[in-house]
């Protein structure tokens, strides 16, 4: 059992029920401890299509509005044969919210890969850049 695997079910939970689903966990001191919190987000889709949001920014800032600041992870479980990585938009949110943390991919077929952000989004822009 990987250190992930609660990560991945909470995500798969919210993935077999909708379209794309995200869960970050939240722990104080390391992953999955028995106090950690899950928030689950999944896409937030509308008529004009521009104004989507990905489920990785909804589960990010409803956390934020929820009063949490420190996150551990970020599950991206999709029903997809390929595992599906955060787009460019969310990257730069998780980087900014979230820092060099593990992003695990997994798909409902059990498939599993776990990147740093760092390894997805190698030159940040943020709050140093300003
Ligand atoms: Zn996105």
């Amino acid at each position: 059992m990987s250190e992930h695997d609660a990560l991945i079910a909470a995500a798969t939970k919210v993935a077999k029920t909708l379209t794309q689903k995200f869960p970050i966990s939240k722990s104080g001191r390391r992953l999955h401890s028995p106090s950690g919190k899950f928030f689950t987000g999944c896409n937030v889709e509308n008529a004009t299509y521009g104004l989507t949001l990905c489920a990785e920014r909804v589960a990010i800032f409803k956390a934020i509005s929820e009063g949490e600041r420190r996150f551990d992870s970020i599950a991206v479980v999709t029903d997809t044969d390929a595992l599906t990585p955060p787009c460019g938009a969310c990257r730069q949110i998780i980087w900014e919210f979230c820092g060099d943390i593990p992003v695990v991919l997994a798909n409902l077929k059990g498939k599993v890969e776990v990147l740093q952000m760092s390894q997805l989004f190698p030159k940040p822009f943020d709050s140093s850049n300003l």
